[in-house]
């Protein structure tokens, strides 16, 4: 007999478990837009458009200009697993796409009330192909469409198939939506961080019976800078300085090695890229919302590296924290982003020697620590 078949430990049917591990990838709205976002820029686009129609609740719109979709794929977009980035567990480490485990797409199928598809290629601009995805990420119909090349894809009504999710979300949307808007900041600095090419990021809300408003916008400059001033205007660059530090990582027990036997991993060397606020009495900002971190070039939230630049800001300011956009440069094989389902927690090899780094002061010769930084530019 089959395994289970008798006792009272038997498997979950394969929808359910479909169901009960999608609501874990796409957890909010943040996630979702995310999720949606990162393809777009897996798929090279320079141009990315996201369009909230009553702050998510209605529909979510990624509009980009990216590869477009082939045909032969049409099939495999929204199947778990199915991903057009990784073929083996192996290739995990050197992945340098956002997407990976092909979840997204049919996770939200799962959790909302369908999802379409506009998508056309360079080959079949400007025709393209519709299609309309049901809850198990098959296809459920195909048209023709004009389109140029990039893809469209919208999520309607998210969490409709989750009573609970959907209840919470039309009741904190507003703060939801904030997370959400957040998030686009990250990514609309992301482009700099990562490649030096700049993409147009725009992202605009329509409210039910409202008028459509932008939200944020960013005009495809490749400088960091040129990007923070269109997020939030120039007086953001006031007392900004580069942040560029670079540390070589060891581990005391590697150094004893390396001393004893001559042998042993080399050190790794860690980049920190970006823009940090000089102290001031003047300056600096109440709250650290303008916080943003990167393992090259993807946004992450280490609550532990954060707290360290806060406090070594705070040693100097007592009352405010800085604006930061940090980049950490680091060798694949010494992070593992495969950590949460939503890819926010990365772990990172050597995170308590870095945290120890940035925060002493005098400097050797590997490393001028994010103190001394601070001390000598203010
Ligand atoms: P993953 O990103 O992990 O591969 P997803 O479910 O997010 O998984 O996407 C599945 C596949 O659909 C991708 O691998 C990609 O080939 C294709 N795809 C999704 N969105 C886009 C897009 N905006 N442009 C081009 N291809 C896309
Ligand atoms: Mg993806």
């Amino acid at each position: 007999p089959q395994i289970g078949s008798s006792g009272a430990i038997k498997p979950i049917d394969t929808q359910s478990i479909h169901r009960i591990t999608s609501g874990q990838v796409v957890v909010d709205l943040q996630t979702a837009v995310k999720e949606l976002v990162e393809n777009s820029l897996d798929a090279q686009a320079k141009s990315i458009e996201v369009r909230f129609h009553n702050y998510g609740l209605k529909s979510i719109e990624v509009i980009d200009n990216g590869s477009g979709i082939k045909a032969d794929d049409y099939d495999g977009i929204a199947l778990k697993h199915y991903t057009s980035k990784l073929t083996s567990f192996e290739d995990l480490s050197t992945v340098l796409t956002f997407g990976f485990r092909g979840e997204a797409l049919s996770s939200l199928c799962a959790l909302s009330n369908g999802i379409s598809v506009v998508t056309a290629t360079a080959a079949e601009t400007p025709k393209g192909t519709v299609l309309e995805m049901d809850r198990n990420g098959k296809i459920q119909s195909k048209g023709k469409t004009a389109r140029t090349r990039g893809t469209t894809i919208i999520i309607k009504e998210l969490f409709k198939p989750l009573p609970v999710r959907r209840k919470e979300l039309e009741r904190n949307v507003k703060r939801e939506f904030g997370k959400a808007l957040n998030l686009l900041y990250a990514y609309a600095l992301v482009p700099c961080a990562k490649a030096d090419k700049g993409i147009r990021l725009t992202v605009t809300n329509q409210p039910d019976g409202g008028r459509k408003t932008l939200q944020l916008k960013t005009d495809g400059s490749p400088s960091t800078r040129a990007s923070v001033t269109a997020l939030w205007g120039p007086k953001a660059l006031d007392n900004v300085v580069e942040l560029d530090l670079t540390f070589q990582m060891e581990t005391e027990k590697a150094v004893l090695r390396r001393q004893s036997t001559g042998d042993g991993d080399s050190p790794t060397t860690i980049c920190v890229r970006g823009l940090i606020s000089k102290f001031s009495p003047s300056c600096g900002r109440a709250t650290t919302d303008r916080q943003f971190f990167f393992i090259n070039g993807r946004p992450f939230s280490p609550p532990k590296i954060q707290k360290a630049f806060n406090e070594v800001y705070r040693s100097f300011n007592a009352n405010q924290s800085p604006f930061i956009v940090a980049d950490f440069v680091i060798p694949t094989h010494t992070c593992d982003i495969n950590v949460s389902p939503d890819k926010r927690t990365i772990f990172l090899h050597s995170e308590a020697n870095l945290i120890q780094a940035l925060k002493v002061c005098p400097w050797n010769r590997h490393h001028v620590s994010l103190k001394l930084l601070i001390a000598l530019c203010s």
